[in-house]
């Protein structure tokens, strides 16, 4: 084994992915956890006797990168591919959006609204060069090619629950990078929607993904709570914990949200903490609810009426095989809200009646006693708003500080936050460090 030895902080995929191949470059790496298990955003809890996600997750046909860490870790054979279906929930009704039929059927929209809003879809799906839509507003884009009428009543929807106010601030490749990974899970010709989940869930990824990097010599030390990281005079970076233990490495990445690696890494220059610091980020606040009944046949339901508090409905059981609930149907209800929203002052309680009352106007047929356990899972960075010329206002993988790195989701430029992005930054930074290193 190579005798430099690096500490990652967080223990998320972006902590275990650098992990993994810095191990596999023979490194010595030590993987430092917060909380008591890995996974972060990705992973599970106990609703009950069921253990799944704690956030949904699904895993889409172009997820190669995913799909090969899956491989890596002897799960390929655990995916399951689904064909699934979207539905629609407008003026207090449930649609499906899932073929080209039912598209022309879509209520509220005229002839000509629906060709314009199917041929946003294409020009956007065609689209190669993004860098030129960071420089215009979101709201602008989808009014030029889709029209008035259709923006008022579809994207603005959408943008809101999506992106809460901050869609004003939003440029265009939000919903480029969007559109580009759902029609990606299309395939050509059917243009079904494949998605695809391992059988255990992200429970098993992160079990398997954290059995691999053993077996690599990573050491994995959870309930480490990172304080501060700094340069000593020896040339080392020492990582002190809450708990006032310390470890010093060669090298040091820290892959947490922008601001609070900003707070963490003592010695950056202004210029450095100001790029951090203006990182926006949402969060997110999602319900949880086992019912021992389907709802709908739709994985998703995107929803247009503003007296809805949560973003979407998603049905998770509509793709997962319902063994893995213990026969019932698991359904997520996220709302997303910037990370001042006043949300966070509400208790579980407050927020579950909530939710769960318009759920249950939503589809009247659920009784309260259909409901097995309804539970509350928030985090407060989860997805940076992308900003007008976002890309060229982010701050360097690199930092003043030698031999100290912050590599987190906000380095995905070009791509929605999910797993496969999350892999993509990981290994494309780490390979930048190691090249000029
Ligand atoms: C609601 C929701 C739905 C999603 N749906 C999908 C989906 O369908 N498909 C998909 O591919 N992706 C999806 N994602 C995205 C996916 O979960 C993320 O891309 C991925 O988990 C990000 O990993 P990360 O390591 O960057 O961040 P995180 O998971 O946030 O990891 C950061 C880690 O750092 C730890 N940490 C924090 N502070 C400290 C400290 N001081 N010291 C040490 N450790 C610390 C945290 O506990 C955490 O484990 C979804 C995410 C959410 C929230």
């Amino acid at each position: 084994m190579d005798s430099e030895k690096w500490g990652i902080i967080g223990g998320g995929i972006m902590g275990m992915t650098l992990s993994h191949r810095l191990s596999q470059k023979g490194k010595n790496v030590t993987l430092f956890e917060a909380a008591s298990e890995l996974g972060g955003l990705a992973s599970s809890w106990k609703m009950d006797d069921v253990e799944w996600d704690k956030f949904y997750h699904v895993i889409l046909l172009s997820d190669f990168r995913t799909r090969n860490i899956l491989k890596e870790i002897g799960l390929e054979d655990e995916l399951n591919w689904v064909e699934t279906k979207t539905g629609f929930y407008i003026n207090r009704k449930l649609y499906s959006m899932s073929d080209t039929i039912e598209f022309l059927k879509f209520p509220t929209l005229n002839l000509i609204d629906k060709f314009r809003l199917g041929l946003t879809i294409i020009v956007a799906s065609r689209i190669k060069n993004w860098k030129r839509l960071e420089k215009i507003p979101v709201t602008t884009w989808l009014n030029l090619w889709s029209g008035k009428n259709t923006f008022n009543k579809i994207w603005l929807p959408l943008l809101r629950a999506k992106l809460g106010e901050s869609y004003k601030k939003t440029s265009a490749v939000f919903i480029w990078a969007t559109i580009q990974r759902l029609y990606g899970a299309r395939r050509s010709g059917l243009k079904k929607e494949m998605f695809g989940y391992v059988s255990g869930g992200y429970k098993k990824i992160i079990k398997s993904f954290k059995e691999t990097l053993i077996a690599q010599n990573v050491v994995i030390k959870t309930n480490h709570s990172a304080k501060a990281v700094k340069k000593l005079s020896t040339g080392k970076i020492e990582i002190t914990f809450k708990s006032g233990f310390t470890e010093q490495f060669d090298k040091v990445i820290v892959t947490l949200p922008a601001g609070i690696s900003a707070q963490l890494c003592q010695g950056l220059t202004q210029a450095e903490i100001q790029k951090l610091n203006g990182i926006e980020y949402l969060g997110v606040v999602c319900v949880s609810v086992l019912l021992n009944k389907p709802i709908s046949e739709f994985y998703i339901t995107n929803i247009t009426d503003s007296w809805v508090p949560f973003t979407g409905v998603i049905e998770m059981s509509a793709l997962v095989d319902k063994k893995y609930f213990n026969g019932n149907s698991l359904i997520y209800l996220p709302k997303y809200v910037t990370s001042d929203d006043k949300i966070y002052d509400q208790s579980d309680e407050e927020i579950k009646e909530s939710f769960i009352e318009i759920f249950k106007k939503m589809y009247p047929w659920i009784k309260q006693e259909d409901i097995k356990f309804a539970g509350v899972a928030r985090a407060r960075n989860v997805i940076t708003v992308a900003k007008l010329n976002y890309s060229e206002n982010l701050p360097e993988i690199k930092t003043s500080i030698p031999d100290l790195f912050i590599i987190n989701t906000s380095h995905i430029k070009d791509g929605t936050l999910n797993v496969n992005e999350t892999v993509r930054v990981a290994e494309s930074k780490l390979n930048e460090i190691l090249e000029k290193s």
